[in-house]
């Protein structure tokens, strides 16, 4: 018998055709409107967003299409739960009335129930129950300002907790905990980043303008300013256990820091700042491989960053800008 986590990484290092990325949302489709009936008595998909991926200029980014006809990135996120089955409801149920959103929900192993993946191979192999919550030619509501060109994951696990948490229930704090910037975080599964990385690879397949390092976490886009930069109460998922650089690397194996490209060309500084605050500044663009486009990828990351503190996104490293990159450095790890 072929492991199925084994098949679903073998798959991860063969680009799929637009056909194969067609099919397999087509497949998932299916299995997961099986999913949301059994979990929720309807098969509808969420109604929060908005009803078609913006058609307007982009100008934030230097470097993105003018024209976005479907999602760009991702944005991932975690449920702060231990199962999928209450967000697929939260999200799909009407009667709930939620107004949020997001398009896929990965759940830590493969918990479908009866029968929602029969005739399903491409879906049954991947490593982790994905249930589409909502249709991914529209945007869902999960993360303010980068809806408009962002899919939505929804991770099931539980986050962090600090010691001035709430107590839980005995069931959601028997998960294993991993210390890390002053918290206890409850790790991904290695079934769960995987499959979360096949999907990336097929939405990278389906959408001619995907772009690798648009890949980024909740607290990279949406972060509470303070007169000081940014901290305070704000996004922390998916937090550090979630090695987004490899969710990156499913869908663009080459990696700029061999290049040497950003030596003299940004700020070495700032990028390392980025870097540590797990922006993407080290990957290029897909299909092009010249200097200019690196330069831009940094440039982007940036202008996300200072966008998301609530500065002027002018790509330009400045007192302020530096000021809010060790503020925000300083929140997340506690130096
Ligand atoms: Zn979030």
């Amino acid at each position: 018998m072929v492991d199925v986590h084994d098949y679903a990484l073998g798959r991860l290092w063969r680009t799929p055709s637009q056909g194969e990325a067609s099919q397999f949302f087509a497949q998932l489709r299916v299995a997961s409107q099986r999913a949301r009936q059994a979990w929720t008595g309807s098969t509808a998909l969420s109604p929060y967003g908005e009803d078609a991926w913006p058609r307007v200029p982009w100008t934030l980014l230097y470097s993105a299409p003018t024209d976005v006809k479907g999602p760009i990135g991702a944005i991932i996120h975690y449920t702060a739960s231990s199962e999928p089955k209450g967000t697929v409801r939260w999200f799909c149920d009407p009667a709930l009335s939620s107004r949020a959103s997001a398009h896929f929900v990965v759940s830590q192993a493969v918990e479908w129930p009866t029968g929602a993946t029969d005739g399903l191979p491409l879906v049954q192999a991947l490593p982790a129950t994905v249930v589409l919550c909502r249709d991914i030619t529209q945007p869902a509501w999960h993360a303010t300002w980068a809806n408009a060109w962002a899919v939505g994951f929804e991770l099931v696990n539980q986050g962090c907790e600090t010691p001035d948490t709430t107590p839980r229930p005995v069931a959601a704090t028997a998960a294993k905990r991993v210390p890390c910037w002053g918290r206890l975080w409850q790790p991904y599964t290695p079934m769960q980043s995987t499959a979360v990385a096949i999907i990336i690879r097929y939405l990278a397949a389906l959408f001619p303008e995907w772009r690798p390092d648009l890949v980024l976490g909740h607290e990279n886009v949406q972060m509470v300013q303070t007169p000081e930069g940014c901290g305070g109460h704000d996004k922390r998922d998916p937090g550090p256990l979630l090695d987004l650089g490899t969710l990156v690397r499913a869908a663009d194996p080459y990696d700029l820091a061999q290049t040497g490209l950003m030596d003299g060309a940004g700020n070495i500084q700032a990028a390392n700042l980025l870097s540590r605050l797990r922006y993407n500044v080290g990957r290029r663009l897909p299909r092009d491989t010249q200097g200019p486009a690196a330069l831009s990828t940094y440039l982007d990351q940036l202008r996300i960053f200072q966008f998301a503190a609530g500065l002027v996104p002018d790509a330009i490293a400045g007192p302020k800008t530096m000021a809010a990159l060790t503020a925000r450095i300083k929140d997340r790890e506690g130096g």
